[in-house]
């Protein structure tokens, strides 16, 4: 049986686009269930982070139909893409203003230095901030708290509604 999601005659018009290479910022052309690519300009390897393989995230056959390679690049990709919108929501909680600059400054740093993508940045380092500048750590912590609670809040609506598509699924095949 064929995967309705890797079926290329259902795709549109957004099944191919373009992801910045992070070497050296070339755009590098992917189809949309490409995981990886050389960058036709340095030769790194590019991860496709917008991947979209609907079904891929939670169908427990995804590892035999796609393979496990191409499903550990997935994996990857996923990390990436959840860092990165974590990221967004993090910022989107310190809010604009200058004022909230020097906090904004250090989450980017902090961000920019963790290299596990599990994790948005390591909290310790966040902790080193605390001797050199007290009110900047409070404030940084009392966001990043606030940005928790958000997220929490999300990933509850996001279990629901994939609950409810499980549910639905079942029902289905009787
Ligand atoms: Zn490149």
């Amino acid at each position: 049986m064929k995967c309705p999601g890797q079926d290329m005659q259902q795709w549109q018009f957004d099944a191919i686009y373009d992801v910045e290479c992070k070497n050296c910022g070339y755009m590098v052309e992917f189809f949309k269930d490409e995981t990886k690519r050389k960058c036709p300009k340095c030769k790194e390897v590019v991860l496709n982070d917008r991947i979209d393989l609907g079904c891929a995230k939670w169908c427990p056959y995804a590892e035999s139909c796609l393979g496990p390679e191409q499903y550990k690049n997935i994996e990857l990709s996923e990390k990436l893409k959840v860092r990165r919108e974590d990221f967004s929501l993090l910022l989107e909680m310190v809010g604009e203003g200058d004022e909230n600059n020097a906090v904004r400054d250090l989450f980017k740093e902090l961000y920019s230095k963790n290299d596990n993508n599990d994790v948005l940045f390591d909290t310790k380092q966040l902790y080193i901030t605390r001797s050199s500048d007290d009110e900047l750590f409070e404030q940084a912590t009392s966001i990043f708290n606030k940005f928790l609670d958000e997220k929490k809040r999300r990933d509850d609506v996001a279990g629901e509604s994939r609950k409810r598509t499980e549910d639905m699924i079942k029902k289905f095949k009787g």
